[in-house]
């Protein structure tokens, strides 16, 4: 690609001028106007100091003022760096220790947090997006809910206007458009530090430039076959501020046209609803949301119908929730593969009938692949064996903000990115993931992929969902330990789950111990977290 994410915009303003642009609880702004916006806010930015290479935090749910603020950073050449909006004080100053923003532009949830440690951490300006009222009558409650309900240690989302030393949003809006000929970003400009999920350690701040999420973008659109520029109405159900989020929904939607349809939280009733007013035709989401709408749209009488597209990544998807999906919508549900580090996508069923349900696909355009020993990546694996998988191509990052350790680690000479993935290729290219490198369990001298071990387990009829880890075991070595989420009305029977396990796996994969736990504890976009499965079962033995 030749433009940046600033030039794929205009392009789309002069492209789409009338149309749709963004759609917020039926509110809509059209590109043209969507254009104009963010020249405004970006012209006030420029007002108050901000300028090439400097980091802006962004701490918003999905709406529109997260799009318009996203793009006016990087009009004046500045860093977008993405929050959860649901992270605690201390996750979020953390975070900004690490990157070191000085300028935040914030939800009024966090608005007050944030003042909290400016001071300390040299932050200068703090916008103030107000969302209860920017969210229409009627949907402001929703946002009081803590939004990831695993979560439940989360605050709940109260919400009480803006504090003082607070400038509010609407001010950014108001005044002069952006001087035509202000300098604008290059090709391998930093656009973004993106923050990888943390599921197996503190989040590390990925470098992404234009070059990078621009190609993604690119791909995106390469990979989707009969693509309708202008018409396609794309659902941002998933958080703008995770990669998958930022690049399947929002560049991806901006650079063909679509209408976006922000939500700013992920229900199954509120996407019902919006679906009966704006039928989506591309869905990007997880596993789990799809399985939950198509039940929902079910019970709700809810037409699922012209959904043409659903891409699912960031774990693995059971081949029962597609065939659940497929027979709903009458569209395709494929699976892709990628990181944070790959801006994120990097591999992907193709969106047709040679696609392969249980695999993540094929290589991504203009991306390569290697499978190597991880122990020596100099070695290579042959086709259907165990390896770590490298990755190679113009979305692979620059490397971790402020971690040269863990960069000169993570990316190798010649720029392949190690993704700490073990997966096996068939001869004829198809990807399969096996699991995390961190995450596999050492037991009697064996490795144990945990996801085999859960996808058995949650196959019995008494278990919803199932996380497997090592714990140390009294042997000396690991063991293997289940912790499972009982079906409604079940109870947990560890012979019957012991018989139905070895049916299918090795003797030394069957659980030695199973736990019961209400719930798994998961990330925002719904990973299950198996570190903190381990942390609980460790607290709970000791
Ligand atoms: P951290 O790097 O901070 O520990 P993370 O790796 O979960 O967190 P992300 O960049 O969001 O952060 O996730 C990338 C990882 O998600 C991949 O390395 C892979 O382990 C997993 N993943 C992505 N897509 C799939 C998929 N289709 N099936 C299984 N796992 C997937
Ligand atoms: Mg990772």
């Amino acid at each position: 690609p030749t433009q940046t994410l600033v030039d794929m915009m205009d392009a789309s303003v002069a492209r789409f001028g009338p149309n749709a642009a963004l759609d917020f609880f039926g509110e809509t702004i059209t590109y043209t106007r969507l254009g104009e916006r963010i020249d405004r806010v970006a012209a006030s930015l420029a007002a108050r100091g901000v300028g090439h290479g400097d980091r802006v935090a962004i701490v918003l749910p999905n709406c529109p003022q997260h799009v318009i603020a996203f793009y006016a950073v990087l009009r004046l050449g500045a860093i977008v760096v993405e929050h959860n909006p649901l992270y605690t004080a201390d996750e979020l100053k953390h975070q900004f220790e690490d990157h070191g923003a000085r300028v935040a532009i914030v939800w009024d949830n966090t608005a007050e947090t944030v003042r909290g440690f400016a001071d300390e951490l040299g932050i200068t300006l703090i916008v103030g997006v107000d969302m209860t009222r920017e969210m229409p009558r009627g949907t402001r409650a929703m946002l009081r809910l803590p939004i990831a309900k695993a979560r439940s240690s989360r605050a709940a989302l109260t919400s009480g206007g803006l504090p003082a030393g607070v400038v509010a949003w609407a001010a950014l809006e108001r005044g002069a458009r952006l001087e035509a000929g202000h300098p604008r970003p290059a090709l391998d400009d930093i656009a973004a530090l993106q923050y990888t999920s943390g599921t197996t350690g503190r989040p590390k701040g990925a470098i992404l430039t234009h070059r990078n999420l621009r190609a993604n973008a690119a791909q995106g659109r390469a990979w989707v076959p009969g693509l309708a520029e202008g018409e396609e109405v794309v659902y941002a159900a998933l958080p703008m501020f995770h990669a998958y989020g930022l690049t399947l929904c929002l560049t991806f939607a901006m650079s063909i046209g679509a209408r976006l349809v922000l939500l700013p939280k992920f229900t199954v009733e509120l996407v019902l609803e919006v679906m009966r007013r704006t039928p989506a035709t591309f869905l990007p989401a997880v596993p789990p949301i799809y399985q939950r709408l198509a039940s929902g749209a079910a019970e709700k009488g809810v037409s699922l119908d012209g959904i043409r597209f659903a891409i699912s990544g960031a774990m693995s998807l059971p081949v029962s929730t597609v065939e659940t999906w497929e027979a709903a919508t009458g569209g395709l549900l494929v699976e892709g593969y990628g990181m944070t580090e790959s801006s994120p996508v990097a591999v992907g069923n193709p969106i047709g009938p040679s696609r392969r349900p249980g695999t993540v696909g094929v290589p991504f355009p203009s991306t390569t692949i290697r499978v190597v020993d991880p122990d020596d990546t100099s070695i290579d694996r042959g086709f259907d064996e165990e390896g770590e998988l490298l990755l190679h191509g113009p979305q692979v990052f620059q490397g971790y903000w402020n971690k040269p350790e863990e960069t000169a680690a993570t990316l190798l000479p010649g720029g392949w990115l190690r993704t700490g993935d073990i997966v096996t290729v068939s001869p004829d290219g198809f990807i399969t993931i096996v699991d995390r490198i961190k995450e596999l369990v050492i037991t009697g001298g064996f490795n144990v992929a945990p996801s085999e071990v859960e996808q058995v387990l949650a196959a019995h009829p008494s278990i919803e969902s199932a996380a497997v880890v090592g714990l140390e075991s009294p042997h000396g070595g690991e063991e293997l330990v289940a912790a499972v989420v009982l079906a409604e009305g079940a109870t947990l029977d560890v012979e019957a789950l012991r018989e139905h396990a070895k049916k299918s796996l090795a003797a030394y994969k069957v659980p030695r111990r199973f736990t019961v736990l209400d719930a798994l504890p998961v990330s925002l976009i719904g990973k299950v977290l198996r570190r903190e499965v381990r942390e609980q079962l460790q607290a709970g033995s000791a």
